[in-house]
This record gives structure tokens, C-alpha cells and sequence, in this order.
């Protein structure tokens, strides 16, 4: 059998998950749209990444081929110093393909190309990894590095290759986990084709696993593991084998938020501090402009003055109430050009605020963070975008500090959560239903991946969804004063 470094990285994470991927192939999930848009952004970024090591020669050979990219590998290396996409195989079965070899002296080094702006953990056991089975392979290995997005980088007219990445020697810590490689390695292999499935008890982080649906399908859809930290949660599992909020004692909560979420889904209630409510409400400055900001993320920066996945918005959403209760009105931007939207939705948006009353925003990290950025590359518009932000007030608030809080919440102040606890209107069914799906949708029109048709529909449905998400906060203003007037029980 083989494997592979997906897999030995799999292992390392859980050998069940390996065991599953080798003895199930049923169970393997397929891929969402979202992991295929990342695969697709990490083959561009590769592309790109191959001018910074210019001169090299690609192994001509399919991703099935191991045999074939390991034989064609090591004919190029006679001649050759730089390779990309370079194969190396073993007799147990181990083979990888690296991004780039190139020759140093002797020697050869190893570079990984990451679409990631830094270096990350898992790296280091990738190259760790690719190493040994280079170095077993017949290639001696001196420097191990991986070449990954520059977050400094900011894009001016066209790419610049050798500032868009950066590089970064990082053969110190894969030589330090090297001694391990091998014993890892002869585990995975010999557990890999045992028959019986290994047991390994689910945990905190299982639901990121492409197995999750497989190994939590008895896990409640509100479980301990929303309930509680972590560790406490990975803990009370252990010892209980019970996933059921129910049976979590308080002693297991470590905090009053998780005995709030604990009493109020033991008995179906709602927590509410009525003061705590006012205190908040009290600080809201009349007329009401409640604000969302839509944003398109690009791994290459795709306009001039953008560094790679700069938070681009394209789009916002602004409801504005005189008064509590008021019937609100509505305006909208959505920038339906393949250009920079930042300079027409910033002026629409300082035009659209007016220059008194608070700026309503749920999570207001989000679009403080946007309005700076604007602040930034438009000096000129400086003083009215961050005047906006002294206005900002964050709903998220009376809902994330428990003030007011709902067994139906699941331990969630998100609006996807919050807003169908309080109110019958709900995201389900939208053709955009999440700031993600509006994000890949809106990249896909910039790259020219739709009709006209296509575009078109989008269109309509961002502005249904990012029109809901200001009109929930309208809402959500009035159940919040209801519940502080104590009229909702
Ligand atoms: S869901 Fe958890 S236990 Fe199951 S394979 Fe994945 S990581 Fe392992």
C-alpha cells in the first residue's frame, strides 16, 4: 500500500482518519465548493510561484503515475537543477512529489509552495516527511524551504513574482522532527492494512475532519462539544462516553455563560437580564443606520493597492430607522463591474450615513477593520470613514454577553443563530445564505466564470441576502426592546 504525504499528514492528525481514507473509500466525502476554490487558488498560486525559480523543468507525468514522475525525475536530474513537481518512491510504499528541487552544490533542496501568508505547523511534517523519502530516494537533502504569500506585498499596475512571495528556510525544525519520520512511518504503513477499523474516541476537533459525518453521526446537533471548552469537553466525553448536554453536571462548566447555555437547554428557556438589555439599548443614538458589508477575498491580488487576500468590499447593505420601531429605509450598494469597487462604495457609503446617529453593525471588528482599510488607501476620504466608525455599535453584544440569550441559540451568538431563535425570518433555502457562498460567487463573476444569466441571478440574490442581514438587525433592535420593556417572556 501506499502512502503518501496526505496521508502520513492525515495519520499524524488521527489514524483512524488514515485507516478510514485507505479501508473505506465509500466514507470519503466529496469535495464542497469550497475546497475545490481552494485547490484552484493553490494551483494558481503555484503556477506564479515557478517564475520565482525560473528555468526550471516541469516532470512531465500524470498525478496517478508515481512510477513514471519518479523514473522521469531522476533522468532530469542529470541535467537539470531545477525541477519542478520532482517524484521520489520507495520500496514500503512511501512517495511524494515535491514543488521545486533544485540543486545546491551536492545536494539538493526542497522547496513547498503554500498559498498561506506564513508558515504553518503541518508544513514542517510535510517537508519533514518529503525529505526522508527524498533522501532515501537517492537525493541527499541540505535545505529544506517553503515559499509562501507575502502579506506585505501590495500590488502596483502588474505582479511583482519576487516580492509577491516570500521565502523561508525552514530546515532547522524539519531536520529536529526528522528522527521521528521513519518510526511514524513504519506505524502508518502496518496500521494502514490491519483489518479491524481502529477505535479513537471523537474529540473537540473531529468536526473538521472529512470523516466527521461518518464517526459523529450520533452526535446531537447540539452537543457537549458546543457547549463546553475544549479540553473540558474532550474530558467529559472520555470519561462518559455521552455527547447529551443532559447529562453535563455543572461542575463541568467553567463558566457562567456555559451554566446560562446549560440551564436555559435543560429547560427549554430563555435567559434575560432585563437591566443589562436597557444599559445597552441606552447607549443607541437615533436615527439608526444598520450596516453590512459583503467582501471578496483573493489569494493574487487582482487591483492595484491590494495585498494578497485583502478583505475587498463590493457590496453593503444599509437600513436607517428614525426612531424605535419605525418603519426603516432601505439602500444598497453592489458593484457589478470586473473593477476595484472600493472607491465608489466608500464615497456611497460616507454619503449614506449622514454625519449623525449610531452605525448599527453585528460583529463590528468586520466592518471597523474594513473602514480603516478605506481610511487608508483614500486619504481624502479619511476623516468621514473613520467618523463612521465613532459611531459604530455592535448588536452582537447583548447577545454574546448572555444578557439576553436563547436555548435555541446552541451556544452561538452568531446572527445565523440568534436571528431564528427570535424571529420566524431565516437564511435557509437562499441561493446565498452565507457570507462564504457570497464571497466565492462574487470571485467567480470577477474571474469571468459566468454568464451573463449567471452574473445576473447573483446578482439579485446578494442583494436579498445582504438586505436580510441589515433587516435582521432591525429585527433583532425590537425583540431587544421588547425583552427590555419585559414584554417577551
Ligand atoms: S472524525 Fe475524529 S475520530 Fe473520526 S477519523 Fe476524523 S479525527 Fe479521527
Amino acid at each position: 500500500m501506499f502512502l503518501s504525504k496526505s496521508d502520513y499528514i492525515m495519520g499524524l492528525d488521527c489514524v483512524k482518519a488514515l485507516w478510514l481514507k485507505k479501508n473505506r473509500k465509500d466514507l470519503t466525502p466529496e469535495y464542497d465548493d469550497r475546497t475545490l476554490q481552494n485547490f484552484e487558488t493553490g494551483e494558481k498560486v503555484q503556477e506564479l510561484a515557478y517564475d520565482y525559480y525560473p528555468k526550471g523543468i516541469m516532470v512531465d507525468a500524470e498525478n496517478w503515475d508515481v512510477f513514471g514522475g519518479a523514473a522521469k525525475t531522476k533522468i532530469l536530474t542529470q541535467d537539470h537543477d531545477v525541477i519542478y513537481e520532482a517524484t521520489a518512491k520507495l520500496d514500503n510504499g512511501c512517495f511524494c512529489r515535491i514543488d521545486v528541487l533544485m540543486r545546491n552544490g551536492d545536494t539538493w533542496d526542497l522547496i513547498e509552495i503554500k498559498s498561506a501568508t506564513e508558515v504553518k505547523d503541518y508544513y514542517i511534517d510535510d517537508l519533514s516527511f518529503q525529505k526522508y523519502v527524498f533522501e532515501n530516494a537517492g537525493y541527499p537533502v541540505r535545505n529544506c524551504k517553503v515559499l509562501h504569500l507575502n502579506n506585505q506585498y501590495v500590488r502596483h499596475s502588474d505582479l511583482d513574482i519576487q516580492q509577491l512571495f516570500t521565502e523561508e528556510d525552514v530546515s532547522e525544525q524539519v531536520n529536529e522532527r526528522q528522527k521521528d519520520v521513519e518510526m511514524y512511518v513504519k506505524g502508518m504503513l502496518s496500521y494502514q492494512t490491519r483489518p479491524e477499523e481502529p477505535e479513537v474516541p471523537l474529540h473537540s476537533s473531529c468536526s473538521d475532519c472529512p470523516f466527521y459525518g461518518y464517526c459523529g453521526k450520533d452526535v446531537p446537533e447540539y452537543s457537549v462539544f458546543d457547549l463546553l471548552s475544549s479540553k473540558n469537553a474532550d474530558l467529559f466525553y472520555n470519561q462518559t462516553h455521552s455527547f447529551n448536554v443532559e447529562d453535563v453536571s455543572e461542575d463541568w462548566c467553567s463558566t457562567e455563560k456555559q451554566l446560562i447555555d446549560r440551564d436555559a437547554y435543560l429547560n427549554k428557556s430563555l435567559h434575560i437580564e432585563q437591566e443589562r438589555i436597557q444599559d445597552w439599548l441606552n447607549t443607541l443614538e437615533y436615527p439608526l443606520y444598520y450596516l453590512d458589508y459583503e467582501t471578496v477575498q483573493c489569494a493574487i491580488p487582482m487591483f492595484d493597492n491590494a495585498k494578497p487576500y485583502a478583505q475587498i468590499p463590493f457590496q453593503f447593505s444599509l437600513h436607517i430607522q428614525n426612531s424605535p420601531n419605525a418603519e426603516p429605509k432601505h439602500l444598497e450598494f453592489l458593484h457589478q463591474e470586473r473593477s476595484d469597487p472600493r472607491r465608489a462604495l466608500a464615497e456611497f457609503l460616507i454619503k449614506s450615513c449622514g454625519k449623525k446617529g449610531s452605525i448599527v453593525v453585528y460583529n463590528q471588528a468586520f466592518e471597523m477593520t474594513r473602514n480603516k482599510e478605506l481610511a487608508e488607501l483614500f486619504p481624502d476620504l479619511a476623516v468621514d470613514l473613520l467618523a463612521i466608525n465613532e459611531r459604530v455599535i455592535d448588536q452582537l453584544i447583548p447577545f454574546r454577553s448572555r444578557a439576553l440569550y436563547s436555548y435555541k441559540q446552541k451556544s452561538s451568538a452568531s446572527i445565523k443563530y440568534v436571528l431564528p431563535a427570535f424571529s420566524d425570518l431565516s437564511y435557509k433555502g437562499m441561493n446565498i445564505a452565507n457570507g462564504g457562498e457570497a464571497m466565492s460567487k462574487y470571485l467567480a463573476f470577477l474571474e469571468g466564470k459566468q454568464t451573463e444569466d449567471e452574473s445576473k441571478q447573483m446578482f439579485a440574490d446578494l442583494l436579498k441576502y445582504c438586505g436580510q442581514d441589515t433587516y435582521a438587525m432591525v429585527l433583532l433592535m425590537d425583540v431587544l426592546y421588547q425583552f427590555a420593556k419585559g414584554k417577551k417572556k
